[in-house]
C-alpha cells in the first residue's frame, strides 16, 4: 500500500501522554482522508510505556512501533523513524502534545504547494520556566551566529520534510546528531509556518540542563569549527600581547621603574595561560573524542522490535 504520510513519534516514558497523542493525531490524519502511519519509536522507557505502544500497534494497523534496546536519545529516536518511515511525506512531531497534532496540517499544506522542508517556528511557548525559555533563546541564536549552516531560529524538530530530503539524512550517518541542523544543512526548498507551542499534557521534560548542554555541543561542532577557532584567536592575542609588553617592561626596567616585579604578575599570568590551554586541549579533546566515536563504527541504535517489511 503506498504510504503519503509518516508521522514520527519518540517517546521515552510518555506513558500518560500516549493515548492522548495517538487520539489526537489519528483525529487530525483521518480528517486529512489520506493514507498514513503512525510510527512510534520507544527510547528505552521504563515506564510501561513501551507495552502501551506495542498494544496500540496490535490493535490499529496504522501503528508501527520501533522499540529501542535501551535508552539512545531523543535524536537517534528521530534518526530511526527516518529509517523506518515509508511515506512520502515525513512529520516528526514531540509526544507531549506540546507540538499541536492540527498544525500537521498547515505543514502538509505548503508541503503540497511544493515546499519539501515545512518547519514549525514557535511563535508562543506556554507553560515553560523563564530559564527554559532564555536558555533555549539563547542556543537559537548562538547556534545561528557560530554555525556554518544557517539553521531557522525558535525551530524544534517539529517539521514535515520530502521523501527526497528524508532519503539523503538518511546517508547522513553521524554519531553526534543534531536533526534540526541536518535538515537545514541538505537544502531544497524550505520554508517555517508560525504555532503556538503548547504546555506538556502530561509529565516532565526529558531534557535537564545537562541533555540540554550536550545537545548544544552536538549542534556547534556538529555543524562548525568555531571553538578551535577561537583558540587559534586566543592563541595569537595572547603573543601579540607578550611582543608588545617585552620593550614595554624593558624600557620601565631600564628606566628604574618597579611596576613589573613580584611573582604574582608572573603568577598570574602562568596560570591564565596554562587555563586557556588546557580549554583549548579540552575543545580540541571534545572533537578528537567524536572522531574517535564515528571511527568505531557502531551502529547507531539497536533495536529490540521493529517492523520487519521495510527498512
Ligand atoms: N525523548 C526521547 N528520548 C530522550 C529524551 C526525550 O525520545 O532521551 C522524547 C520525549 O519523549 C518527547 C521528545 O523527545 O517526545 C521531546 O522531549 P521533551 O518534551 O522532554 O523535551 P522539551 O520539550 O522539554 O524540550
Ligand atoms: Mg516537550
Amino acid at each position: 500500500m503506498k504510504i503519503t504520510y509518516s508521522v514520527i513519534a519518540p517517546i521515552y516514558n510518555e506513558i500518560d501522554n500516549l493515548p492522548e497523542l495517538y487520539r489526537r493525531v489519528k483525529e487530525v490524519m483521518d480528517s486529512n482522508g489520506e493514507s498514513w502511519e503512525f510510527i512510534l519509536v520507544d527510547d528505552g522507557s521504563t515506564d510501561g510505556s513501551m507495552d502501551a505502544i506495542l498494544e496500540l500497534a496490535a490493535k490499529d494497523k496504522t501503528v508501527r512501533p520501533v522499540i529501542f534496546a535501551r535508552n539512545f536519545g531523543h535524536q537517534v529516536a528521530i534518526t530511526a523513524g527516518w529509517d523506518y518511515a515509508r511515506g512520502d511525506a515525513v512529520v516528526i512531531i514531540d509526544a507531549d502534545l506540546q507540538d499541536p497534532p492540527e498544525v500537521i496540517l498547515d505543514l502538509a499544506k505548503k508541503w503540497k504547494e511544493g515546499y519539501e522542508v515545512v518547519y514549525a517556528v514557535r511563535g508562543e511557548r506556554e507553560g515553560e520556566s523563564w530559564f527554559k525559555l532564555w536558555t533555549a533563546s539563547l542556543f537559537y541564536r548562538l547556534i545561528y551566529r557560530i554555525t556554518d549552516v544557517k539553521i531557522p531560529v525558535d525551530t524544534g524538530d517539529f517539521r514535515l520534510m520530502d521523501r527526497r530530503v528524508v532519503n539523503v539524512l538518511k546517508q547522513m550517518k553521524e554519531r553526534h546528531r543534531f536533526p534540526r541542523g541536518m535538515s537545514a544543512w541538505v537544502g531544497f526548498k524550505q520554508i517555517g509556518v508560525t504555532y503556538k507551542r503548547a504546555a506538556r499534557h502530561a509529565g516532565v521534560t526529558k531534557y535537564p540542563f545537562k541533555k540540554m548542554f550536550r545537545l548544544a555541543i552536538n549542534a556547534i561542532t556538529g555543524f562548525s569549527y568555531f571553538p578551535l577557532q577561537v583558540a587559534t584567536f586566543f592563541g595569537f592575542f595572547s603573543a601579540g600581547v607578550s611582543i608588545l609588553a617585552i620593550p614595554v617592561v624593558a624600557i620601565l626596567r631600564l628606566a628604574g621603574s618597579h611596576f613589573f616585579e613580584g611573582q604574582a604578575t608572573t603568577l598570574i599570568s602562568v596560570l591564565f595561560l596554562g587555563g586557556v590551554q588546557l580549554i583549548s586541549l579540552g575543545i580540541l579533546g571534545e572533537y578528537v573524542g567524536r572522531l574517535y566515536d564515528e571511527a568505531k563504527g557502531r551502529p547507531l541504535y539497536i533495536v529490540r522490535e521493529a517492523p520487519e517489511d521495510n527498512k
